[in-house]
């Protein structure tokens, strides 16, 4: 990331200028822009894997291709390793290919419910698809940020019978439990997590999802890394999943996208 390099991958805004090729969107429209930037021709955007697309990101140093061994779809305001695409906390931002990358907002929706369709919303629906979320299953989560908020509201929405929410700051935890529809929260700065999954649902639960990432690493050569800046994704919570995970069952990770 060079000096000067603008952040932020959430956004929505007003159309104030429209490209020669652009054909549904006028100035004026309210959208919401996709955090994720999509050709919306390839082989991945034709099957709708639209972060997997595999001609807008660059990737000018190919740090990614050698940390995960493929390179995702460009991203606003994620380094070079997506793209190096300016981010959206800006007063004015240019969306490649808008007709792919953005989504016009009806005028019944505010700007705080649209705004989380630029990603939160999105990747946490995600997240159940990939996990296959059905009705009655019991669902494990890894996070409790605004994504693994969202991730254990949906699997409730989805008609999951138990969710069980993991996170180490205590009013993540009861938020999840007082808005998100968590009905068990787990706070891993005090708890054997395997141990209590395996006590609270015998047999393991039928869905792990994991929205927390390098985040809970516990390893000391982790936090060494993470001290001086070098950090790299850790395999801790991912060992948890499939550790817990009823047999035959799913787990679905935001770490380079797992999918078992
Ligand atoms: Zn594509």
């Amino acid at each position: 990331m060079d000096p000067g390099f603008i952040m932020g991958h959430e956004a929505i805004g007003i159309v104030d200028v429209v490209g020669p090729s652009v054909k549904n969107f006028r100035v004026g429209d309210r959208v919401v822009i996709s955090a994720v930037i999509s050709c919306g021709s390839c082989d991945y955007c034709q099957r709708k894997e639209m972060s997997l697309c595999d001609r807008t990101n660059s990737d000018p140093d190919g740090a990614q291709e050698k940390l995960y061994g493929h390179r995702l779809g460009g991203l606003f305001g994620y380094s070079k390793q997506l793209g190096g695409f300016d981010g959206c906390q800006a007063s004015h931002v240019r969306v490649p290919i808008a007709d792919v990358n953005l989504l016009k907002i009806p005028a019944s929706l505010p700007n705080e419910q649209a705004i989380c369709l630029a990603d939160i919303a999105c990747t946490a629906w995600h997240g159940n698809e990939l996990a296959n979320v059905q009705k009655d299953d019991t669902v494990v989560v890894w996070g409790c940020g605004p994504v693994g908020l969202l991730i254990a509201y949906f699997a409730k929405f989805r008609g999951a019978k138990l969710v069980v929410s993991i996170d180490e700051i205590p009013y993540r935890l009861q938020y999840a439990k007082e808005k998100a529809g968590a009905d068990i929260v787990i706070d891993r700065s005090n708890t054997d997590v395997v141990k209590k999954i395996q006590e609270l649902i015998p047999g393991g639960p039928d869905k792990c999802i994991d929205a927390s990432a390098f985040r809970y690493a516990r390893s000391l050569a982790h936090k060494a890394m993470r001290a001086v800046g070098l950090e790299t994704d850790t395999s801790e919570v991912v060992n948890e999943m499939i550790t817990v995970c009823r047999k035959g069952k799913d787990c679905s990770s935001f770490i380079g996208v797992l999918y078992l």
